[in-house]
């Protein structure tokens, strides 16, 4: 879940967690898009030095909802040579968990991004699909991750290779089990244009015959998105045959029935 830091969400920590606490969650997590080492490189993150007052929206929530538990994290975004930049920030503040996302496949270019949409008019799909999940696999190797965010996310607007992408989700979920990451099953793609949770069923049976774990977020940008589609993904989880999901405290992995 974000923060109005991001820039593009809406709502304080606090309004999120009112809303977890009426619809009955016990656990929520916020993983707030991590900043870059430039402030300048984009937009829809917060600055650099705006990490400690993240920190501070969060532990007011847990403050004012001590009946609920909540995690400190982020989602942060992985491109090549960032490495450092993001060894730094795990080192800044206890976190719970880091969600490995990819959303640049160049630095220009975030495939998510609603106001570079033209972009993809200049784009093989399958060429894009491919650097995607090259990135991705990269980033599960790091290690620096709890969780691998939205796994196909380019899917977003729509544009999905005509070819079998197959053997990207395969090498790309090899690396997610010798890793140690999980696959998130985020409702937020159901919000989106291609009217699907992130990862596809095809994806996500993958994930479950390599022994893959997973996780649960609505990627909630404002606080009635809280929970968002949850039975729906819990439905999905059981009939690829999940029982159980990842929760995560001080960077340590336990697993829950669900
Ligand atoms: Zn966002
Ligand atoms: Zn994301």
């Amino acid at each position: 879940m974000h923060t109005p830091l991001c820039r593009h969400a809406s709502g304080e920590p606090s309004d999120y967690a009112r809303r977890a606490v009426a619809i009955g969650l016990t656990e929520i997590g916020f993983s707030d898009h991590s900043p870059m080492r430039q402030d300048d490189f984009d937009d829809w993150r917060m600055r650099a030095d705006q990490l400690n007052e993240y920190v501070e929206k969060v532990r007011k929530a847990q403050k004012d909802f001590p009946q609920l538990t909540i995690r400190l994290a982020l989602e942060v975004d992985y491109l090549p040579g960032h490495e450092g930049w993001i060894r730094e920030l795990a080192a800044r503040h206890p976190w719970d968990y880091f969600i490995g996302s990819v959303h640049y496949v160049s630095d220009s270019w975030a495939v998510d991004n609603p106001n570079k949409l033209s972009e993809w008019k200049n784009r093989d799909a399958w060429e894009v699909w491919s650097v995607y999940f090259e990135r991705l696999t990269k980033a599960a190797e790091t290690g620096f991750f709890e969780i691998i965010g939205h796994a196909d996310l380019p899917k977003k607007f729509g544009h999905i290779p005509s070819r079998d992408c197959r053997p990207l989700y395969e090498k790309f979920l090899k690396a997610a089990k010798k890793h140690n990451c999980a696959v998130e099953l985020n409702t937020a793609g159901l919000r989106k244009d291609c009217r699907e949770i992130y990862p596809s069923r095809e994806i996500l049976q993958l994930a479950f015959q390599k022994g893959v774990p997973i996780t649960f977020g609505s990627d909630a940008h404002a606080p009635e998105e809280v929970g968002a589609n949850f039975a729906e993904a819990i439905h999905l989880a059981r009939e690829v045959g999940y029982q159980e999901c990842c929760r995560f405290e001080q960077r340590k992995r336990r697993l829950v029935s669900f």
